[in-house]
């Protein structure tokens, strides 16, 4: 027998499906706001919280294609972590090293910030702050997790701390763990519920959410932008006409990798989430594609194979 396969993201996705189902409003007729925010994630449904603490008398709206979480913000591993560039090694590379301390200071910051917020506006999104633990399951990994802790004690942290074998196997009781690193901070939550919260917080600060409304056009009408259902909206069709606009709508929606101008291409890194329930435990491997890409791949281009694998496992103390 072949089995069911879901043919919705709402219930494919482990944190969408256990959302109970509730009521939307899609945008309907002519509507008009300072700032139309096209996508209900994370960054669309803080950018409209924030403007309207700014100015409370600003007509924010904000339009969905799906309900809000529908991207990435409803789909990932669940983990409010202290590193803004995935590493602090990575972060040395990319900023060098000056940088690289200021965003692991601005990272702590971070999480300090979001769960005070998290706290001050009610938001129940099972926030947890287990920390994080990383297993090394080769001898190269203990070396990595070595230079993991070095990095973050030269950038002045004190939440890396060295596990070795026996230190993670009193941890996670698996044979395959030769070592690892616990970083104290930051945790897991539901990101749906997340969404959801500040949805909520949104709405009643005044903010308008319409959801189930794709997004098909922002046009220019004059000083103004049209976000329309369809392109060239007629007043007749559903569209919000705004003064401002913010595209919040981020690529993980796209199938595939988008197409390449001047050389250059987004390539979307492959993360592969599993949950495990009552224990709560998140393993995530992270795939590194190994070529670099040039100006001839297209959208159509096949995802490279993994070179490297890491696995993180994350579960309440
Ligand atoms: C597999 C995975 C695991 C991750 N794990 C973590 C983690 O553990 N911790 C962490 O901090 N970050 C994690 N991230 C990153 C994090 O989820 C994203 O950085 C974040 O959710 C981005 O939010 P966003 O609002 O910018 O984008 P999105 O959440 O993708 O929001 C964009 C919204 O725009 C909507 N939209 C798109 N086009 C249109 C249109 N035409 N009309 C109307 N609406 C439209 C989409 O439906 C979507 O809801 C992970 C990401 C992935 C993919």
């Amino acid at each position: 027998m072949t089995p069911q396969i879901p043919d919705s993201i709402e219930q494919a996705c482990f944190w969408l499906a256990r959302r109970a189902p509730r009521g939307h409003t899609p945008l309907a007729g002519a509507r008009e706001a300072d700032v139309a925010v096209v996508g209900a994630g994370l960054t669309g449904l803080w950018t409209a919280l924030f403007l309207k603490e700014l100015d409370p008398a600003l007509e924010v709206a904000v339009v969905e294609q799906g309900l809000a979480a529908h991207g990435a913000s409803g789909r990932n591993a669940g983990m409010l972590s202290e590193t803004v560039d995935h590493g602090h090694a990575l972060a040395i590379e990319h900023f060098g090293e000056a940088e690289a301390r200021r965003l692991a200071r601005l990272g702590e910051t971070n999480v300090a910030e979001m769960t005070a917020f998290l706290a001050e506006r009610d938001i129940r999104c099972d926030y947890e702050p287990t920390g994080r633990l990383m297993v090394a399951l080769t001898p190269a990994q203990v070396e990595e997790a070595r230079r993991t802790v070095a990095t973050a004690e030269r950038l002045g942290l004190a939440s890396f701390h060295l596990l070795d074998r026996e230190a993670i196997q009193a941890e996670v009781h698996s044979p395959l763990y030769l070592g690892g690193v616990r970083v104290t901070g930051g945790g897991i939550l539901d990101p749906v519920k997340l969404v959801d919260g500040l949805r909520g917080e949104a709405e009643r600060r005044g903010v308008r959410v319409f959801e189930r409304s794709r997004v098909a056009a922002v046009e220019r009408a004059g000083a103004a932008a049209r976000v329309g259902r369809s392109a060239g909206s007629s007043p007749t069709q559903p569209e919000a006409s705004s003064r401002n606009g913010a595209a919040a709508a981020s690529a993980v929606v796209r199938r595939g990798t988008p197409a390449c101008s001047a050389g250059k291409c987004f390539v979307p890194r492959r993360t592969r989430t599993v949950t495990v329930v009552p224990w709560f435990t998140v393993l995530v491997t992270s795939m590194v594609p190994p070529c670099s890409f040039t100006s001839s791949c297209t959208s159509e281009s096949p995802m490279p194979e993994p070179s490297a694998v890491r696995a993180f496992v994350v579960w309440p103390r």
